[in-house]
């Protein structure tokens, strides 16, 4: 054996043993305590049957509200929770979002606040008769409630009303202030939340929480691993709509040009779909991915995700192999509206594209429409941005601040056997927002497997309403 071959083993043996050392060393720290549920309170489950069969339907624009529908929810919630209408004053921001204080006693202490929604996605009239329920129905059945918004987001709403009337019931008083801020149009602007976060601003109020909807507990497809998963959304992509748009002479069909509008539009998006942004970890991901490695049963996934200083390349390959997991490394591209010709014997003067894209923190809009632009590289292609609706990735919260352990906590308090990582969440809340006025915004509802959003037969296992019920419960007994 020559000296090099001889460096060479040495080298590789001594990578082998590091490799596989991280892999036996990375074992879960399982929190294996018992969990004791409270019973939910007698009226919790008519309460939650009475808020579905109301139909908040999300308007699409700010002036388009059924007033009478959503005045009676208010009046419903009035009728439901007494003492949080006695002990804790509301304001109301433009017309239908509310902010209730509850008091702390030590104004020292800077304020939580616990949000939702309760505004649903309509339900498609074709659709209707697919659903096994009726959607505004409110029924109780094989362990479920059933009905539209009953996961998204009434889940959250009601349990927090329910969690609040039950502490105020047994005395309870915070040292932390409080706020409960529920919207009334996050399914379509979101303008709500971000006139009652102009409302704060505007009192210079900052946050040492906020608790949103978003993340939720998976239970099935976790691939090699045993436990029930908690994904705690800490962070958000940005959000970004390219319009791609093509002017040619056009004319009649029987005398073409050699390339047309539709065909020079259809290479652009060809182009794009086979040129996607490259991957890359980000740091929620990455202490995602170190969170769940210690729990993975299968030896070699277990290596690759414990030693990802030389299998990051691996790991991000297979996690392009699907189209959830693809979505948490890479800023997504897809083509979702084209639009062009009007007859079949006509070439169109017109196409245009709208691309829409997740961005990934780190990346913006305009660093996304300068990589299209680069890629189509085709003068007769304008890109430009849709004027509607962007925004940038958020930031994110740190895993080991003070926020995400306090939910942490309280995710081990009604899972049992839990494992708890963060998550980028690939989808807009309202809680955005509030990332100005907080270091600690989490997005986290204790729901297993949910079914049925903006879909047919959304529904919400009875036994998750107990879990929501208590999670909130002990978030705001943490407030002592
Ligand atoms: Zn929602």
């Amino acid at each position: 054996m020559n000296r090099i071959t001889k460096i060479a083993g040495l080298i590789i043996g001594s990578l082998l043993l590091v490799v596989i050392t991280k892999t036996i060393l990375n074992k879960p720290v399982l929190e294996n305590q018992n969990v004791s549920l409270t019973a939910l309170p007698t009226d919790a489950i008519k309460h939650m049957t009475e808020a579905i069969q109301i139909a908040t339907e999300t308007p699409n624009d700010a002036f388009e509200y059924d007033s009478a529908v959503f005045y009676s929810y208010r009046k419903l919630i009035e009728k439901n929770y007494p003492l949080v209408h006695q002990q804790l004053s509301r304001t109301v921001i433009d017309s239908f979002n509310y902010i209730y204080k509850w008091q702390g006693t030590d104004t020292t202490k800077l304020p939580m606040v616990l949000m939702a929604h309760y505004d649903v996605v309509p339900v498609e009239s074709s659709a209707i008769k697919l659903w096994h329920a009726k959607p505004y129905g409110g029924e109780v059945k094989d362990n479920y409630i059933w009905g539209r918004g009953v996961l998204d987001d009434k889940s959250s709403m009601i349990s927090l009303l329910e969690a609040t009337e039950a502490q105020l019931k047994a005395g309870f008083i915070p040292s932390q202030t409080i706020y409960l801020c529920f919207g009334a149009d996050e399914e379509s602007n979101g303008r709500g939340a971000a006139a009652m976060v102009k409302y704060f601003e505007s009192k210079k109020q900052r946050f040492d929480m906020v608790v949103d909807e978003g993340g939720e507990i998976s239970t099935e497809d976790n691939k090699n691993i045993r436990q029930p998963i908690a994904s705690v959304g800490v962070g958000e992509k940005g959000y970004v709509t390219l319009v791609l748009s093509v002017q040619r002479a056009g004319g009649h069909s029987s005398i073409p040009e050699k390339s047309s509008s539709i065909g020079i539009l259809s290479k652009a998006l060809h182009t794009i779909e086979e040129n996607q942004i490259p991957t890359r970890i980000t740091p929620p991901i990455k202490a995602y991915l170190e969170r769940i490695s210690s729990y993975n049963t299968n030896f070699f996934e277990k290596m690759q995700l414990s030693n990802l200083w030389l299998f990051e390349k691996w790991v991000l390959h297979n996690m392009t192999q699907n189209r959830s997991s693809n979505a948490l490394v890479r800023t997504t591209l897809v083509p979702t509206v084209v639009n062009s010709g009007v007859r079949d014997n006509v070439i169109p003067t017109f196409a245009t594209a709208m691309v829409n894209s997740r961005i990934l923190p780190g990346e913006t809009p305009n660093s996304v429409k300068a990589y299209v632009e680069k890629i189509v590289n085709d003068t007769n292609v304008k890109i430009s941005i849709y004027p509607n609706y962007e925004t940038m990735p958020s930031t994110t919260t740190e895993i080991n601040s003070a926020a995400f352990k306090r939910v942490e906590s309280a995710i081990h308090a009604v899972v049992k056997d839990v494992l708890v990582a963060p998550m980028l969440m690939v989808g807009a809340t309202d809680s955005r927002n509030y990332r100005t006025l907080s270091d600690g915004v989490i997005n986290f509802t204790p729901l297993t497997d949910a079914k049925g959003y903006h879909g047919i037969d959304e529904r919400m296992l009875i036994s998750d309403y107990e879990k929501c019920f208590n999670y909130y419960t002990f978030l705001i007994k943490g407030s002592k």
